[in-house]
């Protein structure tokens, strides 16, 4: 007998391998083995398949199972399904998505048996107990025009399975979310919540299990492998939580009866993932998932992506608008800084215009909190020589280091090389080097020097590597122990505070700047977000938008939180140029040490795509960033017009990187495929 096995290698297929009689009766499908694999003693793979056919080479040597791990399946086989779907759709190997999928110690530990029976009975005693927890709470009670929203959603149901909620910051989408989950439990089914990592905090989980209690599990990848380990196991067991609360990764839980799937602040860019494959987007695999389970699938936002809103708005997806936040507390007022002005009078005090510190000021003073965003980590983006120019560089890549003042270093955002602040300019030996612009840590001195009473935080990555670090910051500014919160993104998601008057978007430039096509776009969620934490409770808030680029429509759309026109005007361009969602973009990365040898194979590689796609293939060119941890990149971009067959080109794309693969030239280089990045 033989069983064909899942490695979690970047390689194409199944391995097959001998099973030894006295493995017969366990080594079944699903089921975890031990398996020696190339120069590897042991690896850990899953069986997909039994049978009795031997390869057909006869030099292929075929090895024994070592080992079976696992007393039953440890994934159901709908999940192997969508495996397969993530592995053709983003073309990568099945493999990658088994690495991906399973949580570490999953794929390692020999057995969880007993633990699993601990942690069965457990699930069971919780559930018991738990319903119990869910019928005394009473769900809040709707406004009006929540409730209508609700209702709109069923009927949007009715005819479409995915229904898109457009419901300006603080709507009370979530509650509306606690509403329908509290339906599909009713039901029976389970329910799938999708949050972006950023937003997945203590304060919203808290929130659902004040409701739901116990049926509530999160999945979380700042959690222990070991947490991760458990979830899953309980999912496969005979009492799964009802609800699952995650991020991207939560995608590949085993689910029984999948009846609803949520995906918030779908608009989010970190439901795709970058690196490495599969590079699947889990929002769009969200809805895949919910569709083969026959579930629902709600998509909330205050700002759509722009795929989702043109899908909703030609009808393929049902469309749900909440104009007005809970409470008629307005939408803040956002405010205009035009720092090009105030430049030229001299009047900017480093990063901050005089109406922004006045404003905080006075929110100071009676006791409210204030919101500052800069979309830049570290204290200095670059640091320069200010006799002769000289900017230090990461020796591996092809940015300018990012100056570091709490831990003294010259930092490269891309590989992490770190390096000491020199004493004086290596190029002309003057000892005056100094830092060019604002990140986080700077603003934050700046701060202190200009309100020393105040209590201050910063959040950005920096700040934030462990989760309880991440909590400790949101705690304190919950409890109003922090004055002033300065951070990245970070501080733009999902947050609900009550005493926030004050919200400074210090630099909307750095934003609207991008070289990317999606530049606007996110800009304006950004803004909009970050503008969303201010006033969500009492008085109306006040946002101030500092910009050099007073004059730009996008900056007004902003004040007027003018969504449509927003979208029509860039989706004219869109259209123009055949950007998505009027094409679907696949981009194909070229990776290598040597320059030569990168140059030549995205050269050769554009050729042969040319031959079937035509002008549709863009390129080669340098990503902004053209060299990382020392590899030199080049990329292709192919746009595909939606009645061109996809899964041919597909076909066609991973035929020619198998071809140039087996050139010896450019057998060691790395090639790789971006599926609708983003
Ligand atoms: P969104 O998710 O749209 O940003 P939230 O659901 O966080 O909005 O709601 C904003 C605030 O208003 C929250 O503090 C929430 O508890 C409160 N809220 C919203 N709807 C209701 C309701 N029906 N009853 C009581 N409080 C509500
Ligand atoms: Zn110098
Ligand atoms: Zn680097």
């Amino acid at each position: 007998m033989f069983a064909d096995v899942l490695l979690p290698v970047p390689l194409p297929g199944l391995f097959t391998y001998a099973v030894p009689a006295a493995l017969d009766a366990v080594a079944q499908a699903g089921r975890r083995v031990q398996v020696p694999f190339g120069t590897k003693k042991s690896a850990t793979g899953l069986i997909v398949r039994r049978h009795n056919e031997p390869p057909t080479d006869p030099k292929v040597v075929v090895k024994d199972i070592m080992d079976v791990l696992d007393a039953s399946p440890v994934i159901l086989p709908e999940q192997y399904k969508l495996w397969q779907w993530i592995s053709d759709y983003y073309l990568c190997a099945i493999g990658e998505v088994f690495k991906a999928a399973l949580p570490a110690k999953l794929k390692q530990l020999k057995d969880k048996r007993s633990k699993m029976k601990d942690s069965q009975t457990q699930a069971t005693l919780n559930s018991q107990f738990s319903i119990f927890n869910f019928q005394f709470s009473t769900l809040p009670s709707l406004s009006p025009a929540q409730s209508a929203a609700l209702s709109d959603i069923h009927r949007q149901w009715e005819q479409k399975p995915v229904c898109l909620l457009h419901g300006v910051t603080s709507s009370g989408k979530t509650e509306l979310y606690i509403h329908l989950i509290a339906e599909a439990l009713a039901r029976g089914e389970q329910v799938l919540y999708l949050l972006p990592e950023i937003v997945l905090t203590t304060q919203l989980t808290n929130r659902l299990k004040a409701v739901f209690g116990e049926r509530l599990g999160v999945y979380h990848s700042k959690f222990t492998d070991k947490d991760r380990v458990d979830v899953w196991i309980r999912q496969l067991s005979a009492q799964p939580y009802d609800i699952i609360v995650g991020v991207r990764s939560s995608i590949f839980l085993p689910f029984q009866r999948l009846g609803l799937v949520i995906v918030d602040e779908e608009h989010e860019v970190n439901f795709k993932q970058q690196d490495p494959a599969p590079r699947y987007n889990a929002r769009n695999v969200a809805i895949l998932m919910a569709s083969r389970a026959g579930a629902r699938t709600l998509l909330g936002t205050a700002t759509p992506s722009f795929e989702s809103y043109f899908n909703a708005r030609t009808g393929k997806y049902g469309l749900v608008t909440l104009r007005e936040r809970f409470g008629q507390v307005q939408l803040p007022d956002v405010e205009i800084i035009d720092v090009r002005e105030l430049r030229r009078k001299r009047l900017m005090q480093g990063p901050f215009s005089p109406q922004l510190l006045e404003a905080m000021r006075a929110a100071l003073e009676a006791g409210e909190q204030v919101i500052l965003f800069q979309n830049r980590r570290g204290f200095a983006p670059q640091v320069q020589c200010h006799i002769c120019g000289w900017v230090p560089r990461c020796p591996h890549c092809d940015v300018p280091l990012t100056l570091h003042k709490r831990s003294g270093r010259m930092i490269c955002h891309y590989c992490g090389y770190a390096t000491e602040i020199p004493q004086q300019c290596p190029a002309c030996e003057t000892p005056d080097l100094r830092g060019h612009g604002y990140g986080t840590e700077r603003i934050e001195d700046e701060l202190a020097r200009l309100f020393p009473q105040a209590r201050l935080a910063r959040m950005d990555l920096d700040t934030t590597r462990t989760r309880a670090a991440y909590e400790q910051i949101l705690d304190d500014f919950a409890a109003g122990h922090t004055d002033i919160l300065v951070g990245t993104q970070m501080v733009t998601k999902g947050l609900d505070f009550e005493r926030v008057s004050i919200v400074g978007i210090l630099s909307a430039d750095t934003m609207l700047n991008q070289p990317d096509f999606r530049a606007y776009e996110r800009a304006f969620q950004m803004m909009s977000q970050v503008s969303g934490r201010a006033g969500r409770r009492r008085q109306r808030g006040r946002v101030l938008l500092q910009t050099m680029e007073a004059q730009l429509p996008i900056i007004h759309q902003v004040v007027t939180n003018d969504f449509d026109t927003m979208y029509q005007e860039l989706m004219s361009e869109r259209r123009e140029f055949s950007y998505p969602p009027f094409t679907r973009l696949v981009m194909v990365y070229f990776k290598h040490r040597s320059a030569d040898l990168i140059e030549s194979l995205s050269r050769d590689a554009a050729l042969r795509l040319r031959s079937v796609f035509g002008s549709r293939v863009l390129g080669p060119d340098e990503p902004s960033v053209a060299r990382i941890g020392g590899l030199h990149i080049r990329r292709l971009i192919i746009k595909m017009e939606p009645t061109l067959s996809f899964s041919k080109a597909r076909q066609f794309l991973i035929q020619t990187r198998a071809d140039l693969m087996a050139e010896h030239l450019y057998s060691s280089a790395h090639i790789y495929f971006d599926v609708d990045p983003l």
